[in-house]
């Protein structure tokens, strides 16, 4: 049986093809170039319907979203290539907390076992396991590949809305993800910051036309808001409806459990172990979270001076006046980070991306009415299944965007 804690895989993965769900488009493609730097065969999942489909006939019909979409991208991978079970890693995170994600992998395990795949090894790391299974140094430039791809998307969506000449920015950064997989395959840091830096100066010498356009930020839950198969396209669809998009970034999230871990023995746990706990998790943010996310957002300061992450903590207590932060998971973020999008860089709208049936996305979707009273702004809650055209909502929100600041002009 494909069983989880078999996580520890042996030097570079024993001759096995490593699979990484394709949650964030450019995120996966690092990650995976992370796995290669030591030896792994990695890459990234396709998804299409025709996996969605093959997802939704092996899942139970309640899962949210992603479950059944990671879960038929990586059986349609295997049996299209007839690749035998032992010779095949699934890269599954996971977490503890009250949601269903922390049970993916689990679910996943039975799926294979059922399908006679028990072999498959499930590479499913998480804060609770101290992120087992993944070298020591690899998961430290995992970091990197979570920081440097939402830098290098902020990059292309402050541009791509403005480009005189359609198509230039995406070509240009499709090259220049290129390079970064290749300086991540290095296994060096000093390539990464490079190739960044080139980044930064490419898209900067794309030619824009000023002109005000409706900025939206998108929150909501990480995969559906980051997965553009997931969720219709959102990104290019509010640019294609006259606006430019702002994207809740991947490292939100490691931010949120570091730190919430910290706030948990606060509160809890007293004593010599405490300590401790407390002195390493300072020593870890300040000294390589934050470290490195300054880095990379100082490499980036030309084009995104405007665009530079909040502290977790501000996200976090914004968020509380909503709901307390030992409810946990991604609703007080969610909250946070809109209010914050809405305040601090004066977003006109917000969409709240979530799976169909997503808890937290619910919960959230039932307080954006007060928190559009409150802020003044539109908030377009879409749930998505990956049938149908959840987007469509935001088509009377734009056009009323782009009249008020036509009007205003
Ligand atoms: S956050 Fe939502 S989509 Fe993700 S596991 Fe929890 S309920 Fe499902």
């Amino acid at each position: 049986m494909a069983r989880l804690e078999e996580q520890k895989i042996s030097g570079s993965g024993e001759g096995r093809t490593m699979f990484v769900p394709p949650m964030e488009p450019f995120g996966a493609r690092l990650i995976a170039a992370v796995f290669r730097s030591i030896g792994y065969n990695a890459e990234v999942l396709a998804e299409s319907d025709e996996t969605l489909a093959l997802g939704m006939k092996y899942t139970g019909g309640g899962e949210c979203v992603p479950c059944p979409t990671t879960t038929g991208a990586l059986i349609k991978a295997m049996r299209d290539r007839k690749l035998p079970p032992e010779k095949v890693i699934f890269f599954m995170p996971t977490a503890c907390g009250p949601c269903r994600f922390g049970q993916y992998a689990k679910l996943d395990s039975i799926i294979f076992e059922k399908l006679g795949w028990g072999d498959i090894r499930i590479m499913s790391p998480s804060a609770e396991n101290a992120y087992s299974g993944i070298d020591n140094s690899a998961r430290m430039r995992m970091w990197h590949a979570i920081v440097v791809s939402d830098v290098m998307r902020k990059l292309v969506m402050k541009i791509r809305p403005y480009e005189k000449n359609r198509g230039e920015a995406d070509y240009a950064i499709e090259e220049l993800v290129r390079k970064m997989e290749a300086s991540f395959e290095t296994g060096r840091i000093a390539p990464i910051s490079e190739t960044l830096s080139q980044a930064v100066d490419q898209m900067g010498k794309i030619a824009t036309v000023p002109t005000r356009k409706p900025l939206i930020g998108i929150v909501g839950e990480i995969y559906v808001r980051s997965d553009p198969f997931i969720n219709g396209d959102l990104i290019r669809r509010i640019e294609k409806l006259g606006g430019e998009a702002m994207l809740a970034p991947v490292s939100e999230w490691i931010l949120y459990t570091n730190h919430l871990t910290n706030l948990i023995v606060r509160e809890q746990q007293h004593g010599l172990m405490a300590t401790l706990k407390k002195v390493r998790s300072w020593l870890e943010t300040n000294f390589f979270f934050e470290k490195w996310e300054h880095h990379y957002y100082e490499i980036a300061e030309p084009l995104l001076h405007d665009r530079r992450e909040y502290p977790i903590d501000r996200v976090m207590e914004i968020g509380g006046k909503y709901l307390p932060w030992q409810f946990e998971g991604e609703a007080l973020l969610t909250l946070g980070r809109a209010a914050l999008f809405v305040t601090h860089d004066k977003a006109d709208a917000i969409v709240n991306a979530s799976p169909m049936f997503c808890m937290p996305g619910t919960i959230t979707s039932s307080i954006f009415p007060k928190f559009e009273e409150e802020y003044g702004v539109p908030v377009v809650c879409n749930f998505y299944d990956g049938s149908g055209d959840p987007n469509q909502s935001l088509v009377p929100v734009m056009h009323y965007l782009r009249e008020e600041i036509a009007a205003a002009v």
